[in-house]
Order: structure tokens, then sequence, then C-alpha cells
């Protein structure tokens, strides 16, 4: 039979990177080039069906700046799924996703699904980080990996529609 199952999920990453505009484009189907950037965190829910289950996921958009980090927690705890998200043109927000992964590790919830976006896949010219590289790091830390354009559209639903995928069918 069909199942509804709710999914609390969290966007992590550094500032920048394109977290709200994946939200905003998987949510309402739009993008903005001056995203504004978000204070705290900013909620938002989702439907999508897979074959067996109807998916709502609860989303949490976090700021990802230092300052908030301390809030990080709050947002993750008791999370089904993560985003964790990098820009492919900004070597340092990749590093600070394999941050958050770790943290993760360390803090989160051991079922957890957790996907790694390299965002903005539309900016080739300005590549700084492979994509091969950043396929082995999720292959080696148990995540997924996706190049996404939240520009495009790209692996957008894509992505969530793997993690729905994921989710322990209980
Ligand atoms: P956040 O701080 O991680 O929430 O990042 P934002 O969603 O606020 O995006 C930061 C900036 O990057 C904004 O100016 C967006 O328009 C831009 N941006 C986000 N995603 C993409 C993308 O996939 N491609 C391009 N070219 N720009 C993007
Ligand atoms: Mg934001």
């Amino acid at each position: 039979g069909n199942k509804n199952i709710n999914a609390k999920l969290v966007l992590l990453g550094d500032v920048g990177a394109g977290k709200s505009s994946l939200v905003l484009r998987f949510v309402k189907g739009q993008f903005v080039e001056f995203q504004e950037s978000t204070i705290g965190a900013a909620f938002f829910s989702q439907t999508l069906a897979v074959n067996d289950a109807t998916v709502k996921f609860e989303i949490w958009d976090t700021a990802g700046q230092e300052r908030y980090h301390s809030l990080a927690p709050m947002y993750y705890r008791g999370a089904a799924a993560a985003i964790i998200v990098y820009d492919i043109t900004n070597q340092a927000s990749f590093d600070r996703a394999k941050k958050w992964v770790q943290e993760l590790q360390a803090q989160g919830n051991p079922n957890m699904v957790m996907a790694l976006a390299g965002n903005k896949a539309d900016l080739l010219d300005t590549r700084k980080v492979a994509a091969e590289e950043a396929q082995a790091y999720a292959q080696e830390n148990g995540l997924f990996f996706m190049e996404t354009s939240a520009k495009t559209a790209a692996n957008v639903n894509d992505i969530f529609y793997e993690i729905a995928k994921r989710l322990p069918r209980v």
C-alpha cells in the first residue's frame, strides 16, 4: 500500500553555496539572482511522490554563518536527511562541507541519509572543485553525490527524489 512518510531534512553548508536557492527551486520552482542571506534558519515543506510512498519533507534551510553555528544541532538533531551544499566554484566551501559531514557523523542521527550537493554546476568556466574529487569523498564517507544548479534546475528535484527513495520505510 501507499505510505505517508514525514521526513525532517536540513540543509547545511557555507554562506553563499546556494542552500536557499536549492530550496526555492525545489519548493517553488523559482530562482533569483540576488537571493537574500538567510537569518537563523527558514522552514519550508514540500511533498514528493516516490514509487511506494508519499514523502512530506519538512525542510530547515540554515544560515551557514559561523556565528549561527551553535544553533545548527537544533536543526540536524532528529533529522532523517541532510543535504550538505558547496559551490563548485569555491574550494573553501568544499572544505566547509567536509567539516559539516564530520560534525554530522559525530553528532547526527546515525541513520541519517546524507547527500552532498556540488551546486552552481552551471558555472563550469569557473569550476574549482573537480566532480571526481567530490564523488570520491562522498563514496568514502557514505554520502551520495550530485552536482546541482538551482539556476537551471539541473538535478534539483533529483537530489530530493534520491533522498526520498533512501529513507527507511517504517
Ligand atoms: P545560501 O547562503 O547557501 O542560502 O546561498 P543562496 O541561495 O543565498 O545563494 C547565494 C548566491 O548564489 C545568490 O546570489 C544566488 O542567486 C546564487 N546561486 C545560488 N545557486 C546558484 C546556482 O546554481 N547557479 C548560479 N549561477 N548561482 C547560484
Ligand atoms: Mg540562505
